[in-house]
């Protein structure tokens, strides 16, 4: 199964593409993780976006769809995957159409007092990329990832300046994809209304039963 998840950071589309892979066996591609990977490892298109990902803005259109084209070739992609992160622009969807059929767009939404709460308190895994909240979703241990012992921090994007900016730019580029999608017959709304720590298994069984065929949409989940 193809699934795309669309939302503005912060929402929890990450946290829940984190569950899911497991229910679903498909892996979770977040083009997040693999432009910090790139950071991480300083290669010359990770020197290049470094100081982009910092300021909270977007990395350009032509880098983005070379970087995904080659990570959906990969073996472990034959059986679908959840895109996390990616398309954020109309012409970055366009440019996945080329690559491959897509089954379905779940978009989650939450306003954005949730959001920016949410995105200032959010720890990460430094390892695995696990997602922790330093007041809901909280670690064990604090600083020690519950699954692979990594070091947890505070990714400088996550800091409040850039967090504006990041729903900023989401809303002006990225929303568009909502319109895109409904015209293509594929959006599914998932409206979340209270923090992830307290309904994260009620989502999970609603978006398994969509993906099931058991209803036949998901909408408001409290
Ligand atoms: P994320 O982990 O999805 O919040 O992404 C972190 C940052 O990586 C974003 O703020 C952008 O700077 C960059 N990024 C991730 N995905 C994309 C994309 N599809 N297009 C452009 N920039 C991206």
């Amino acid at each position: 199964m193809k699934l795309l998840f669309l939302g503005s950071p912060g929402v929890g589309k990450g946290t829940y593409a984190q569950v899911l892979t497991e229910v679903l066996r498909i892996p979770q591609i977040s083009t997040g993780d693999l432009l910090r990977e790139e950071v991480k490892k300083e290669t010359t298109l990770g020197k290049n976006i470094n100081e982009i990902m910092i300021r909270g803005e977007l990395v350009p259109d032509d880098i983005m769809i070379k970087l995904i084209k080659n990570r959906m070739s990969q073996k472990d992609c034959q059986n679908g995957f959840i895109l996390d992160g990616f398309p954020r622009t109309l012409n970055q969807a366009e440019g996945l159409k080329d690559i491959v059929k897509i089954d379905h767009v779940l978009n989650f939404k939450a306003n954005d007092e949730v959001i920016i709460e949410r995105l200032s308190g959010r720890i990460t895994c430094k390892k695995c990329s696990t997602i922790y909240h330093k007041t809901g979703n909280k670690p064990k241990k604090e600083g020690v990832c519950d699954k692979c012992g990594g070091e947890l921090f505070e990714r400088d994007d996550d800091k409040l300046a850039s967090v504006k900016n990041r729903l900023d730019i989401y809303k002006k580029k990225t929303k568009p994809l909502i319109d895109y999608y409904t015209k293509e017959g594929l959006l599914v709304e998932i409206t979340i209304n209270k923090p992830i720590s307290e309904i994260r298994e009620k989502v999970i069984t609603k978006i398994n039963d969509y993906l099931c065929g058991k209803t036949k949409k998901i909408g408001e989940i409290n």
